[in-house]
């Protein structure tokens, strides 16, 4: 008997369990191996591997600095802003880290203290609910046996099985499919570009030089066309005067966009919902990782602390998040309605200069 199960050991699972192991007897499982090589399908979550402030500010609060290992050439200071149907360009100054996602998975599940039982191919079914804890089905090698638990945490990612089960009937946010192509490229390009075209999705697409790669990202309305829309940004961004060749990888996820704090769901009756399973990502940009960690502290803070009504303490220790993801759907609306965003970019509001030799 686990004191708490943690399902998905992404972000938010991992650094939950780094933070309670030693005072709880914690489970971890993950259906897939972050540790397997980066052309396995199961290897690593489909994402654009972009550390920004926020984020960055959370692994300072934990008191972590991130490792040589994780980052790939180039970083980047710059976000080249292109309004496709306005015909608009702008930069913008920024501060990303660009990393390799499953490094820094990897590097994150790492530093989990050995007294954490980590399961990694490891998939959850179902649960049940008993007496005071959770019986709880889980999959490995095509063979279902149970564990139990007291605490059942859903850290399983954008479609959280968990989430599906604890509260059916809670709003969920819309979802995009995510889909990132790896095309052989130069990294003369050193800035990550996000395109904005109603032909294509009304949410954005972006490309992010990796190494030798480039990656062609879009968030995409999951039942329209994937692959044609797929196929035009690629088109339009060669009309921008990218150039790229051979595809070595193509891989999809799906991105949550909550644009009503109440589609946030935390949990309830012993589960609780941490990161992209509870909805905390960012609606205007799809930043999760910042969420990610800062729902996972305040996770663990209140278990070290007062373990007993926890879901109603988590509940209320993210009002702080919750009005963030509000304020971010403010921010959507000069992002993403087309007229307010030409005022923006036409004033050249935060806009800068560049200069290309
Ligand atoms: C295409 C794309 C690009 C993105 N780019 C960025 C970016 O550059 N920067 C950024 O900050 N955010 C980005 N995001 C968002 C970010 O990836 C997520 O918000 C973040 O990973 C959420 O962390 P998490 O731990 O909540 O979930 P995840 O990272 O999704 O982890 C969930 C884990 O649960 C496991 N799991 C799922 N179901 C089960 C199950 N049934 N049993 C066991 N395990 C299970 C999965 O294998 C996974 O390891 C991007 C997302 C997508 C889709």
């Amino acid at each position: 008997m686990y004191d708490v199960a943690i399902i998905g050991a992404g972000p938010a699972g991992a650094t939950l369990a780094r933070l309670l192991a030693g005072r709880y007897r914690v489970l971890l499982v993950n259906k897939r191996r972050p540790t397997s090589s980066p052309e396995s399908n199961s290897a690593g979550k489909c994402c654009g591997g972009l550390l920004a402030p926020d984020a960055q500010g959370m692994l300072s609060r934990m008191g972590l600095g991130l490792p040589k290992s994780v980052l790939v050439e180039p970083q980047l200071f710059v976000v080249r802003a292109i309004d496709v149907q306005q015909r608009i360009e702008r930069y913008y100054q920024r501060y990303y880290i660009n990393m390799d996602r499953r490094k820094f998975d990897r590097w994150l599940l790492s530093m989990i203290p050995s007294s954490v039982d980590i399961r990694l191919g490891c998939r959850f079914k179902s649960y049940e609910s008993e007496n005071d804890s959770f019986k709880i089905k889980l999959v490995q090698n095509n063979k279902t046996y149970v564990e139990h638990a007291g605490i059942l945490v859903g850290a399983d990612g954008a479609s959280s099985r968990v989430r599906k089960q604890a509260d059916p009937n809670h709003p969920f946010p819309k979802a995009y499919l995510g889909v990132q192509e790896w095309v052989e490229a130069d990294s003369k390009l050193p800035y990550f570009s996000t395109i904005f075209d109603p032909e294509i999705t009304d949410y954005y697409c972006w490309t992010i030089p990796k190494g030798n790669h480039l990656i062609i990202g879009a968030a995409l309305h999951p039942r329209r066309d994937v692959f044609g829309r797929f196929e035009l940004l690629k088109n339009k961004l060669r009309d921008y005067g990218f150039r790229f060749g051979k595809t070595t990888r193509r891989k999809g996820a799906f991105i949550l966009r909550p644009v009503k704090t109440q589609e946030i769901c935390t949990g309830k009756n012993g589960v609780a919902l941490l990161g992209e399973a509870a909805g905390w990502i960012s609606p205007s940009s799809a930043e999760g990782l910042s969420y990610a960690f800062k729902s996972a502290l305040i996770l663990a803070q209140i278990l070290r602390k007062t373990p007993d009504g926890f879901e109603k303490h988590y509940y209320q220790k993210t009002r702080q998040l919750r009005r963030n993801i509000f304020l971010k759907n403010i921010k959507s609306h000069f992002i993403y309605d087309p007229r307010l965003r030409k005022i923006v970019m036409k004033t050249g509001f935060k806009s800068m200069e560049v200069y290309k030799s």
